[in-house]
């Protein structure tokens, strides 16, 4: 065997030991072979959220790696095929899943092949088409997390501008009505409510309407809170149960990202409805090639991806190909113990899958 592979070998061999488990002490080009992934299967949405890239219509500028279109049937089979370790997809990004015209199709091979689909990422539900909700229940798509930032048409439109509450709640109705018909216990609902200011009253009544739908319930922090601030901070920890009332508090406490997308490099790349690997759910900065031309297990182990988990890992410096230099998380990981929070996760994932 030649020396080279000697090195690599002892290089993965080497462990830590961490909570008693292993892990490779080269946490840059870890990479199993991918069990969950993340493949947006629409990047085009009806509503025009101002605080989202895809509602102000910015992923439809050129030189944007998200762009505007729909995964096809022939792709994803592909993929699939290709890609037989392949247990769970996330299938929500930036755009609204439920206008691809294929999803049923996408979602009968996907229960066809044993793969659980979820959109947690979030769905608006303003539009489900006909025969959607029997399709979802009957083919056990697994987990569906609809936003919906207020309890009144006023309050709701402030923020997901174009969308009808009513309608959002009718079309929820109809997904419990089939979970009853089929006795089912898929989709599991989630309400996602991201407080602002013209809203922060209405989290309580939220969380009641989302218990009577049969919904779990989770209040989210917003990423811009200079935009709709929050009025009154203590009484929102009172109400969602927590000791921080935002983002960087909630950081500062924990020491940790509150959405931690940087470690879906290792435990769920993304890959665009084009095929293009962005690696996390926030990536719209620049792609690492393109997985229908070079395959998904190369594009992983590709120098420019490896190089972008060592940056993370704050083992190499930033470096101008790398979309993650253009992106203000990256600031952010490099302050804080990223690679204790990557170990943790990477072990939760592993005793999960034991
Ligand atoms: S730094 Fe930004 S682009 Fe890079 S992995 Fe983290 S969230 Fe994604």
């Amino acid at each position: 065997m030649k020396k080279e592979v000697w090195k690599r070998l002892f290089s993965v061999l080497k462990t830590d030991r961490l909570f008693g488990r292993q892990l490779p002490t080269d946490l840059a080009s870890y990479q199993p072979k991918p069990r969950h992934i993340r493949l947006e299967v629409s990047s085009k949405c009806q509503l025009k959220c101002s605080l989202c890239i895809t509602g102000l219509r910015l992923t439809r500028q050129k030189g944007n790696s998200i762009g505007w279109g729909n995964l096809s049937l022939d792709t994803f089979k592909k993929l699939i095929k290709q890609n037989p370790s392949i247990q769970s997809i996330e299938i929500s990004n930036y755009g609204e899943i439920f206008l691809n015209p294929e999803l049923p199709e996408i979602i009968k091979y996907a229960f066809q092949k044993k793969i659980k689909l979820s959109a947690i990422n979030g769905v608006n539900l303003n539009h489900l088409p006909l025969g959607m909700a029997e399709t979802l229940v009957k083919y056990q798509f697994y987990k569906l997390k609809v936003s919906i930032d207020g309890t009144t048409q006023e309050a709701y439109q402030i923020y997901r501008e174009g969308g009808n509450l009513q309608q959002v709640l009718d079309n929820i109705e109809q997904i419990n009505h089939f979970k009853e018909k089929y006795n089912a216990k898929y989709p599991k609902l989630k309400w996602q409510f991201i407080i602002f200011g013209h809203n922060e009253h209405q989290i309580l009544e939220a969380k009641k309407i989302a218990e009577e739908l049969n919904m779990d319930f989770k209040a989210k922090f917003n990423y811009t809170p200079k935009k709709f601030p929050i009025q009154n901070p203590e009484k929102i920890k009172q109400d969602t149960l927590q000791d921080v009332s935002n983002i960087n508090e909630y950081e500062e406490k924990n020491q940790q990202l509150y959405s931690p997308a940087c470690l879906q490099l290792w435990t769920a790349p993304q890959i665009n409805w084009d095929g293009k690997l962005l690696g996390c759910c926030v990536n719209h900065f620049g792609d690492f090639g393109n997985v229908l031309q070079d395959g998904l297990t190369q594009s992983l182990q590709s120098e420019k991806y490896q190089y972008a988990k060592a940056m993370l890992l704050g083992e190499k410096p930033p470096r101008e190909d790398i979309p993650c230099t253009k992106c203000k998380r990256y600031q952010k990981v490099k302050k804080l113990p990223f690679r204790e929070s990557l170990q943790r996760e990477l072990q939760e994932k592993d005793i999960k899958h034991q």
